[in-house]
C-alpha cells in the first residue's frame, strides 16, 4: 500500500512537472516541426528577445560600411561560439558562413545582411550611431539579430533537425557586392534553396509580404561626363556648350521608358545627379550626370540603349561623351525572383506561424537587393517583415529617421528557424516518398 501509493505521488509528480516544461515558452519539446508557434512563444521570451534587442542595438550604435564589418562580424562568432554553433570565416572578408544540424545534406540557407549606409542618424535615442556619419537606416542591425535569434533556437533543437541549416551573414548588401562575392566564395556550395527576409514600414506589424515570381526588380547605376569646349557665357559661338548637350541628353533619356518599353512593363531610368558649371558668365567645359536603372526584364538592353542615348546626343551637339555602367564599381543586380515551390511552403508557414490573415500578397518593388544573386544560383525566397504601427509611424529604409520595431525581431527569428525546419521536414518526406 505504502509502495503504491509512493508511486502515485511520484507518477503525479512527473505528469505535473511534464505538464509545467510543456507549457514553458522557453522550453521546446519533441518535434518542433509541427509546432512552429513554439518558435515564436520562445523568440517573444525575455529571455530570447532581449538578448536580441541587445545584439540588435550593439551593432546599431556601432555602424560598419560594406566590406568594413570586422566588429558586426566578430559579434556574430562570439554568439555562434556561445551556442555551439559551427562556421566558417572569413568568407568575402568580413562574411561568417554558420552551420547548424546533422552536416550532411540537406542544405538550407537562410541570409541576414550585416552592413550599414554612410549617413547621419537624426534619431535621437540612448543606441544612436556613436560613428558620425554611418547609420544602420535598412534594418540589416535587426537582420543580424534575428538570424541569431533563430540560430539560437536551431541549434537548442539541433538533434531534431532532418539536414543542415547554413546561416549567411552577408557584408556589402547596399553597394551590390556582398552577396556575389559569397557566391564566389563557395558560401552556397551544396545548398538548395535560400531564404531572406527585410524589415520594412511598408507593411504592417505582425504581417509578411511576398509574393512568387519578380519581387525586386533589376537594378544599377550609370554616370557620364560630357564634354564640349568652356569660354564666355556671352560669346557661345566660340564654345562648345555641354551644359545643352546635358539638358538634351536628360530630356531623351525619359523616352526609353516612355517610347521604347511596353507600358505593362516596368522600367525606370532616373537623372538623380548633374554637375557642372559655377559662375553665371562662364560656359564649362564638361557636364557630369549620372542615376539609375530599374527593369524586370531586358536590363542590358536598356543599359545599351542609356549609353547610346547620351554619347548620340552628346555627338549632335558637338560634345563628347564617356558613360560609366559601373560607377564607384557599383555593377548592376539581377532581379529578385522568388521560386513558385518554395512560395507556396513559406505561405503555408507563415500562416501557421502567425494566423490566416497575416500573409500580404506583395506588389512587385523596384527597389533592388543583392539576394537576387543567390536566388539567381540556386532557388530563393525573399519577402518582408512588416513593423509599421499605426500609433507610432516608423520612417522608410534609407531615411535618417528610420527606426527599427523591435518588437518585430522575434517573428522574424520565428520565421526564419520554421522556414528552415519545415524545408527539411518537407525534403526529407520527399525522400521517406520515394522510397
Ligand atoms: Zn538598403
Ligand atoms: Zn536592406
Amino acid at each position: 500500500m505504502a509502495i503504491n501509493n509512493f508511486l502515485l505521488f511520484n507518477l503525479t509528480l512527473h505528469l505535473l512537472l511534464l505538464l509545467r516544461v510543456s507549457s514553458d515558452p522557453s522550453r521546446i519539446t519533441g518535434d518542433v516541426s509541427r509546432t512552429p508557434k513554439k518558435f515564436l512563444e520562445y523568440a517573444k521570451s525575455p529571455e530570447v528577445l532581449d538578448w536580441m534587442v541587445r545584439i540588435r542595438r550593439r551593432i546599431h550604435e556601432n555602424p560598419e560600411l560594406g566590406f568594413e564589418e570586422f566588429e558586426t562580424s566578430k559579434l556574430i562568432r562570439s554568439e555562434l561560439d556561445l551556442m555551439g554553433a559551427k562556421y566558417k570565416y572569413p568568407v568575402a572578408v568580413t562574411g561568417v558562413v554558420g552551420y547548424i544540424g546533422t552536416g550532411e545534406a540537406p542544405f538550407v540557407a537562410l541570409r541576414a545582411d550585416m552592413d550599414a549606409l554612410p549617413m547621419q542618424e537624426d534619431v535621437e535615442w540612448e543606441h544612436k550611431s556613436k560613428v558620425p556619419g554611418k547609420m544602420h537606416a535598412c534594418g540589416h542591425d535587426g537582420h543580424v539579430a534575428m538570424l541569431l535569434g533563430a540560430a539560437k533556437m536551431l541549434q537548442e533543437h539541433h538533434q531534431d533537425l532532418q539536414g543542415s541549416v547554413v546561416l549567411i551573414f552577408q557584408p556589402a548588401e547596399e553597394v551590390f557586392a556582398g552577396a556575389k562575392k559569397m557566391l564566389k566564395e563557395g558560401a552556397l556550395n551544396h545548398v538548395e534553396a535560400i531564404f531572406g527576409i527585410h524589415l520594412t514600414n511598408r507593411v504592417p506589424f505582425g504581417k509578411t509580404a511576398s509574393r512568387a515570381g519578380s519581387l525586386l526588380a533589376g537594378s544599377g547605376f550609370f554616370e557620364a561626363v560630357i564634354t564640349g569646349k568652356g569660354g564666355h557665357a556671352a560669346i557661345p559661338q566660340h564654345t562648345i556648350d555641354p551644359v545643352i548637350a546635358a539638358s538634351s541628353v536628360v530630356l531623351s533619356l525619359q523616352h526609353l521608358v516612355s517610347r521604347e518599353t511596353d507600358p505593362l512593363d516596368s522600367k525606370v531610368v532616373t537623372v538623380s545627379k548633374v554637375h557642372g558649371g559655377n559662375a553665371f558668365n562662364v560656359i564649362p567645359d564638361s557636364i557630369t550626370i549620372g542615376g539609375t536603372l530599374r527593369a524586370f526584364s531586358g536590363y542590358s538592353k536598356l543599359q545599351q540603349r542609356v549609353k547610346e542615348v547620351i554619347t548620340k546626343q552628346a555627338t549632335v551637339h558637338r560634345c563628347n561623351a564617356s558613360v560609366n555602367l559601373t560607377p564607384e564599381g557599383k555593377g548592376a543586380v539581377p532581379p529578385t525572383v522568388n521560386d513558385m515551390n518554395l512560395h507556396k511552403q513559406f505561405k503555408k508557414m507563415v500562416r501557421e506561424l502567425l494566423g490566416e490573415e497575416s500573409f500580404v500578397e506583395a506588389s512587385p518593388v523596384m527597389g533592388g537587393e543583392d539576394f537576387s544573386y543567390f536566388a539567381e544560383a540556386i532557388p530563393g525566397h525573399f519577402s518582408f517583415l512588416g513593423m509599421q504601427d499605426e500609433t507610432e509611424s516608423y520612417a522608410s529604409g534609407h531615411s535618417s529617421l528610420y527606426r527599427v520595431n523591435e518588437a518585430a525581431l522575434p517573428y522574424g527569428a520565428a520565421m526564419h528557424a520554421s522556414v528552415a525546419v519545415q524545408y527539411l521536414k518537407d525534403k526529407a518526406s520527399e525522400v521517406h516518398d520515394e522510397l
